[in-house]
């Protein structure tokens, strides 16, 4: 309904229902609000210690949280939650779960108590039509969740779900499902890809935090020129892209989540590129928004 003729209907009920309460009517407005759809966000989330330290990367993601349009939920596809088939979680409180080892205790006791939302896990099995989506009580939020969103939302007080990653299915799959995922745009969820599109742990260089290694930044810079030109159809064929992109990409998960977020951009918007940096040899946060 167009906002014209909504106010001619309330001129209306105004007449056949004039012992209507103002709340009533607000209630009857709100149903009619046209969003703007919401933002969409791919994170480079990097080390789980980002969750406690101060830096460059958690201001890039608080400023971002500020930025943002403040979201009826956050739905989060995270590089470590993946299952046979596709699972949205849908408990009333999430578990925070620590899925790292080897780490300060300090990390270990953080809490971030976002609550679910067993509604929008619904709606998300409802939209999408390709695949099959299970609704999940025994996940939580992941560090690749986790870390990140609790720098976005401090106060832990937007709801917040986790979808998973069918390990069995390829790169167009994730893509595909990905476009499904649009409706929910338009109901003030804020859909976040979280992974690194530079991720090979067996090289990692702990004694080198501020850059890459010349293969790393040629990978990065690649896949930021095609996100930019729009080139989806070589990203999903990443397998392609020369040898510097199979050391990026050693296994999918990390850099699956982007193609949910490309898959969502409609033709007028632009995309941010922010976090934009290489780090520890073989990690990129490199991370875009879409509007
Ligand atoms: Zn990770």
């Amino acid at each position: 309904m167009e906002r014209k003729e909504f106010i001619h209907s309330l001129a209306l009920l105004s007449i056949t229902a004039p012992n209507m309460t103002i709340s009533e009517l607000n209630k009857i407005s709100g149903s009619f609000d046209s969003t703007k759809p919401m933002p969409i966000l791919f994170v480079g989330h990097g080390s789980p210690m980002n969750a406690i330290e101060e830096n460059e990367f958690v201001k890039g993601w608080r400023q971002m949280g500020q930025y943002v349009p403040k979201p009826t939920a956050v739905l989060c596809i995270s590089a470590h939650w993946e299952t046979k088939g596709t699972f949205v979680t849908a408990m009333e409180k999430p578990a925070t779960i620590h899925d790292f080892g080897g780490f300060p205790q300090a990390l270990y006791e953080v809490q971030y108590p976002a609550a679910g939302s067993p509604a929008i896990a619904q709606k998300t099995k409802e939209t999408v039509h390709s695949a099959s989506i299970e609704l999940d009580q025994k996940w939580g939020l992941d560090h690749g969740c986790w870390s990140v969103v609790r720098h976005l939302y401090p106060k832990a007080d937007v709801p917040v779900l986790q979808m998973s990653l069918d390990y069995n299915k390829p790169a167009q799959f994730h893509y595909d499902l990905g476009r499904e995922l649009n409706s929910l745009r338009e109901k003030g969820v804020l859909i976040v890809g979280s992974g690194n599109i530079v991720h090979n742990l067996s090289i990692i260089d702990w004694r080198n935090p501020d850059s890459g290694y010349d293969w790393a930044e040629i990978a990065n810079a690649k896949i930021k020129k095609l996100v930019l030109e729009g080139d989806y159809k070589s990203l999903i064929n990443y397998h392609n892209l020369g040898k510097e992109m199979e050391l990026s990409v050693p296994s999918p998960e990390h850099y699956l989540p982007l193609l949910y977020i490309l898959a969502l951009k409609k033709e007028k918007e632009q995309i941010a590129i922010f976090n934009d940096k290489t780090v520890m040899g073989s990690i990129s946060m490199s991370s875009f928004k879409i509007e």
